[in-house]
């Protein structure tokens, strides 16, 4: 199985990976792999075409020796699945992001009588899930939850509503349900995910809403840390942070994406807000957790981002210092508005203007990780870190990756560490 693309993917791909165990099914190395599992993403062009050329990798085999099969599913199989399969034979079933709950059987169909099977969300509101909860997962004590589909915001230069559907939030039963199983499992941490989680339960009337979930989520016996990804200035509000301010083990920790410091652009991808109300959101969450650790995303390039838009992001960044930036360089999406949009910059210029806002980023990433030198923390362990032997990898409250020394059978372990060294990207810490 590979997964690209973002956290839901991962969580798709776990509850896939639970769901063909069920069925018997053993997970083994990709090249030795009878039936290859694609969980895609279309974000941009370049996450298409890493999935395009390993498509066309395990064709070349298909075609010599009948294996392995591929079975694509997520955002690009919604999008240009069909396609796909007519162009490689090895890829045999094809699902959208809302008929996973169809691939399994689909799976064993295929492989039986030969047949492609497609599962394509034609209806943007149309649900077929998968209802296992994911207990094959990478980390035992780490597990990703779902809590809403689709997306109604429509920004402008984002594929998801065209690809993920209208927003459909999961019931509270069920989320709390599967939150006390994985809790029953070992699991310590859960992160709640959605592509705006704030709006969770905007498309319900009974109320029940993301401030709500979060404070029944980490009332639940077993749950030592909660996450959440991500939300949108537009829906977060003050009763999300009483019930961060109010529970411990709510990660301190808020991806806000901003997107652009211009107003101007901020309009024309349909954002919802301008830069001065997200500057004073950001004001009003320092205020009520002063230690949180605040992270963004900014896309440079959108049509018609002149010197002076891009010098807006520039600034807003430079003034608001956050944790991380997860900067991208605009990529037309077919079927968007921003694709067909008038002013779209050369490659050239998104480069510049990308490398400039992530030069500044990282001097900044590294002024905040330094401050916290000195300072004891609470660190969950992962698990083995990916270099150095005898080192295990572990994440603060605030989401900071630190490194110590430790066993692996550390793993899922709470362990206070000072803090020694701190780089852009991780922190150093000596257990005490
Ligand atoms: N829901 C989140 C929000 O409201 O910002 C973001 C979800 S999106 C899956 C993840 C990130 O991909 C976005 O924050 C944006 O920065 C980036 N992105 C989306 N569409 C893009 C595009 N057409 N070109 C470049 N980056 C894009
Ligand atoms: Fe895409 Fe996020 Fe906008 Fe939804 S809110 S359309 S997922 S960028």
């Amino acid at each position: 199985m590979r997964v690209f693309g973002c956290q839901m993917n991962a969580y798709d791909g776990d509850r896939l990976r639970t769901a063909m165990v069920h069925k018997g099914w053993e997970e083994t190395a990709d090249d030795a792999a009878d039936v290859v599992l694609l969980v895609t993403c279309s974000i941009r062009e370049k996450a298409e075409q890493k999935v395009a050329s390993e498509i066309g990798r395990y064709e070349a085999g298909y075609r010599k020796t009948g294996s392995p099969v591929v079975i694509l599913v997520g955002c690009m199989a919604q999008r240009v699945g069909a396609e796909m399969a007519k162009k490689f034979s090895c890829v045999r079933v094809v699902s959208g992001p809302r008929h996973l709950g169809f691939v399994p059987q689909g799976i064993d169909d295929a492989l039986s009588d030969g047949i492609p099977r497609f599962f394509l969300d034609e209806d943007p509101r149309a649900l077929e899930d998968l209802t296992v909860v994911p207990t094959e997962r990478t980390n035992p004590f780490k597990a990703y939850v779902t809590i809403s589909y689709g997306c109604d915001r429509f920004c402008s230069y984002c594929i998801v509503p065209h690809v993920r559907g209208r927003l459909q939030s999961r019931s509270r039963e069920e989320i709390l349900s599967e939150v006390e199983t994985l809790a029953a499992s070992g699991v310590i941490e859960v992160s709640l995910l959605g592509q705006n989680v704030d709006a969770f339960g905007k498309d319900k009337k009974d109320g029940y809403g993301f401030a709500g979930l979060l404070r029944d989520v980490a009332r639940t016996e077993g749950i030592k840390r909660v996450r959440f990804y991500t939300s949108h200035p537009k829906d977060f509000d003050e009763d999300i942070l009483t019930v961060m301010a109010e529970m411990p083990s709510i990660c301190r920790a808020v991806n806000l994406p901003v997107q652009s410091g211009s107003d101007r652009i901020l309009k024309e991808m349909n954002r919802g807000y301008t830069s001065s109300d997200y500057i004073e959101l950001v004001r009003k969450i320092r205020a009520a957790l002063p230690d949180v650790a605040l992270t963004t995303d900014l896309i440079v390039g959108f049509p018609g981002e002149t010197e002076s838009d891009y010098r807006s992001s520039y600034n807003l960044l430079r003034d608001l210092r956050f944790d991380i930036v997860h900067t991208a360089a605009f990529s037309p999406r077919p079927g968007t508005r921003a694709a067909m949009m008038e002013g779209q910059l050369d490659a050239r210029t998104k480069a510049e203007r990308l490398n400039e806002i992530n030069a500044m980023q990282s001097a900044i990433a590294l002024d905040l990780n330094e401050a916290y030198v000195g300072q004891e923390m609470e660190i969950l362990l992962d698990g083995p870190a990916p270099r150095g032997e005898g080192l295990l990898q572990g994440r603060t409250y605030t989401d900071k990756v630190t490194i110590v020394s430790g066993r692996p059978s550390d793993a899922g372990k709470f362990v206070s560490a000072r803090i020694v060294r701190a780089s852009r990207w991780s922190l150093e810490g000596q257990v005490v």
